[in-house]
């Protein structure tokens, strides 16, 4: 079931959340139901010759599509305005089935620097042995952005804020200058969700998302999407059913449920960041503070406008070395030691011997990423509580 939309008077995000892509069965259940086949009947030949043909819409095959799948689709691309959006089984499976749909042989991409790891070896390792070749930028440099794109530019490829440093994309001035070199502008909206940013509206051709963050938002699932036009989603979803990494239904099925709660969600991950990103600027142990939230930070102006709060990522350099900062991440007792985030859960890393271990010394050095740099996924724990815990290693340091 999809409401229709009024387009003078849309549905704001928090109804859309809940009420697009809902999904019945004959019992009424309220609930969405959880479709656990792998295929579905027909009830004659002809039936099955059309929707095969595809003279007829309604499903065939878990791997094409299924009814919890696309209820958690349609919800996602109604908040993200989008025409379409293909769940995939991964927030890599999303990225990898994007360029494997719109690229070949002999394209170029151009990305920002510092994008999330694995999509850093995607592109650097997987899609060169086919031949694209992908230049590395400043995310915030437009001038860098313009030099990297040659005539066979086909994506440029971000993510913002970005991971660790908060740093903001403009997304306005990529998207006119993707547009006037016939490229697609992709942007990886995992950080914001479409609760805080909708990308679409910046102008930016793909959202790519890893729902195993914020979207789920209890570190329960793995899943990812991406959500465009309906001729690119064509294409995206050509190869999702040729190459089968499709989302399972249970996983679908939480997003889904992650989907309701998502606006309200996200305002409280940024609250309790901003709360503690202030807090930390003022504590003595600490060196800088990167947060887009903060009135400090270089782009705080751009997010404003592009973002309605600043999410739930906050980074910080402790006065010191690996050392300190390790002191700090040992000393914590409640925030969890894991490189995951989006979750209920605040978790804590060290992002030069983890996330960004990969990098050599001067990647590290060019991405900011320090040996005294922590990164804190704020989560929904109460702040105070949060503050005392990092307070224990921040206090040895200062004493
Ligand atoms: C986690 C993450 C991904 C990859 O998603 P998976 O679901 O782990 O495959 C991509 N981009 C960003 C920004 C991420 O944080």
């Amino acid at each position: 079931m999809t409401f229709e939309f009024n387009e003078d008077d849309p549905l704001h995000i928090e109804t859309l959340a809940i009420r697009t892509g809902q999904l019945r069965t004959e019992h009424g259940s309220h609930s969405e139901p959880i479709f656990t086949t792998s295929s579905f009947v027909f009830d004659s030949a002809a039936q099955a010759a059309a929707r095969f043909g595809g003279k007829e819409p309604g499903f065939i095959y878990s791997r094409f599509s299924n009814p919890t799948v696309s209820a958690f689709e349609q919800k996602l691309a109604a908040m993200e305005g989008a025409e379409r959006c293909v769940a995939t089984a991964s927030g890599m499976a999303a990225i990898l089935s994007t360029v494997m749909a719109l690229l070949q042989s002999g394209d170029e991409v151009v990305c920002s620097r510092g994008v999330f790891g694995t999509t850093n070896v995607l592109f650097e390792k997987y899609l060169k042995k086919f031949g694209v070749v992908t230049r590395f930028v400043a995310l915030t440099d437009l001038e860098q952005w313009k030099a990297a794109i040659t005539p066979k530019t086909k994506l440029l490829f971000l993510e913002t804020p970005s991971n660790p440093l908060s740093e903001i994309a403009d997304l306005r001035a990529l998207s006119a200058l993707a547009k006037a070199s016939n490229a697609l502008l992709v942007v990886d909206n995992c950080f914001c969700t479409p609760a805080l940013q909708r990308p679409l509206e910046w102008g930016a051709d793909i959202v790519i998302h890893s729902a195993t963050k914020f979207l789920d938002g209890q570190g329960r699932c793995i899943g990812g999407a991406v959500c465009s036009s309906n001729a690119l989603m064509e294409e995206v979803y050509g190869f999702l059913r040729s190459a089968g990494p499709t989302l399972s239904p249970f996983n679908a099925w939480v997003f889904l449920k992650g989907l309701e709660t998502l606006s309200l969600r996200m305002q409280a991950h940024s609250a309790n960041a901003l709360r503690l990103a202030d807090w930390l600027e003022q504590h003595p142990a600490v060196e800088k503070v990167f947060y887009a939230g903060l009135p400090s930070h270089p782009q705080h102006l751009l997010a404003r406008e592009q973002q309605d709060a600043f999410g739930g990522v906050v980074s910080f350099r402790v006065k010191g070395g690996r050392e300190e900062a390790w002191r700090v991440i040992d000393n914590t007792k409640l925030l969890s030691i894991t490189a995951n985030l989006g979750d209920t859960k605040s978790t804590i890393t060290h992002p030069a011997t983890t996330t960004h271990g990969r990098l050599s010394d001067a990647d590290k050095a060019s991405a900011g990423i320090t040996e005294n740099l922590i990164r804190v996924a704020v989560g929904l724990e109460h702040i105070n509580d949060l503050k005392r815990d990092l307070a224990r290693g921040l206090n040895l340091i200062s004493a």
